[in-house]
């Protein structure tokens, strides 16, 4: 029996464990301070009431025969992605239901989707970036190549033609950078997928906090990406739904290597190795869409943007440079007077009793920036911020 060796060549993550470390250890320390979280990654709103009500409705439906669900289809029941159908269609997207795969998430799916690629292909992976794309083709034996997401290009990489991938994760609102691609650098990618027979795979699982439609919410409003890009998505952060547990995944029927059609062979996977969302679950995400649904989670989101807003107002006053924060639930700032990461980490903690989340976590480039997250409650953003003044104006 051998065992998968690559795992060996996981890196260890270390941030988020030495994160809740120090601030214990603090909080042991000073047992009296308050310590405010601008590090959380998790929605803090509960779920809608319209969301509520379709839960408790469906565990109804499951109590009488009549109206109970078993085994339901793997790709998820027609009444939710016939929601996402006139969703997409919202953003002048056409989809056909059997494009739509509902998942338990967006980070299932990411890694999952590699069941359709040869170890032998290059992938190309932002830095900074979501530690789940290194990791999951790490574990598969890749080969993975970076590009540098930094100050020079907002934190939005452009394709090189002189670096040949066949594999490019693009993610867009980013985690952790905030940055997020507009419709002309997003058209390079495509173009540069289409040309060198490569696959997309974009991660839109912030789009519900872009505004108006200056940016692109979907790969799909980009020209030619029928053809090269498959698209996750979630509920977790749109709805709140980062305990329920529900997502998409976009496999269009024009992605087709080496004569196989794409979506055939993810309809095949998912049919082999998943069995579906809940019932329950799925008839919680489709309130979502409901006139109700969608005027509750835009109060949340904006809610969240309020947050947003007020972290960047302080970070103006202070001069700080950053980006993210406007349609995005992160802020992703340059650490001041060139403290590295942890540096402004332990600085803030110890002066500002505030824990956010050093940027070095994310990749080397990382190093010297830190990130912090809107979803807090505004009385304690509010409180947060006049601390984090307080003490860069003290420096
Ligand atoms: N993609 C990105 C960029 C994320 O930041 C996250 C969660 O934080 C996910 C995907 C995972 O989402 P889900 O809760 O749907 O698995």
């Amino acid at each position: 029996m051998k065992i998968n060796n690559n795992f060996n060549n996981i890196q260890e993550s270390y941030l988020f464990s030495t994160i809740a470390r120090k601030t214990n250890e603090f909080k042991t320390a000073h047992p009296d301070v308050n310590v405010i979280r601008l590090g959380i990654g998790d929605v803090t709103k509960p779920l809608c009431s319209q969301v509520i009500k379709e839960l408790h409705s469906a565990v109804d439906d499951m109590s009488r025969a009549e109206s109970f669900r078993g085994y339901g289809p793997e790709q998820g029941y027609d009444f939710l992605k016939e929601e996402l159908v006139k969703y997409y269609a919202k953003k002048k997207v056409s989809l056909d239901n059997n494009e739509i795969f509902i998942s338990d998430g967006a980070k299932s799916d990411i890694g999952n989707i590699l069941d359709l690629f040869d170890k032998d292909n290059v992938v190309l992976i932002p830095d900074p970036v979501y530690p789940v794309y290194v990791d999951t083709n790490t574990m598969a034996g890749r080969k993975i190549l970076f590009m540098d997401a930094n100050g020079e290009n907002g934190f939005l990489p452009v394709p090189d033609d002189s670096v040949k991938a066949d594999i490019i994760y693009l993610c867009s609102p980013n985690n952790p950078t905030g940055a997020v691609y507009d419709y002309e650098k997003l058209k390079m990618w495509v173009d540069y997928a289409n040309k060198n027979d490569a696959v997309i795979l974009f991660d839109a699982a912030y789009e519900c906090f872009v505004e108006g439609d200056d940016l692109p919410t979907s790969i799909y409003q980009i020209e030619g990406a029928k053809s090269c890009a498959i698209e996750f998505c979630s509920f977790s952060k749109t709805a709140g739904f980062t305990g329920t547990r529900c997502g998409y995944t976009v496999v269009p029927f024009d992605i087709v290597k080496e004569d196989t059609s794409l979506n055939k062979m993810w309809l095949r996977r998912q049919t082999t190795k998943f069995n579906g969302v809940p019932y329950i679950v799925q008839k919680g995400a489709a309130a979502v869409f409901s006139d109700e649904g969608q005027n509750e989670i835009k109060e949340a989101i904006v809610y969240y943007k309020e947050n947003a807003k007020i972290m960047a107002d302080a970070l103006d006053k202070l001069g700080i440079s950053y980006t993210g924060g406007k349609n995005s639930p992160y802020i992703w700032l340059k650490c001041p007077n060139g403290m590295s990461s942890w540096e402004f980490f332990d600085f803030m903690l110890e002066k500002a009793n505030v824990v956010g989340t050093p940027g070095a976590g994310f990749g080397k480039n990382g190093e010297g920036y830190f990130r912090l997250t809107a979803f807090n409650n505004r009385e304690n953003t509010i409180e947060a911020m006049e601390r984090i003044t307080k003490a860069i104006n003290s420096l």
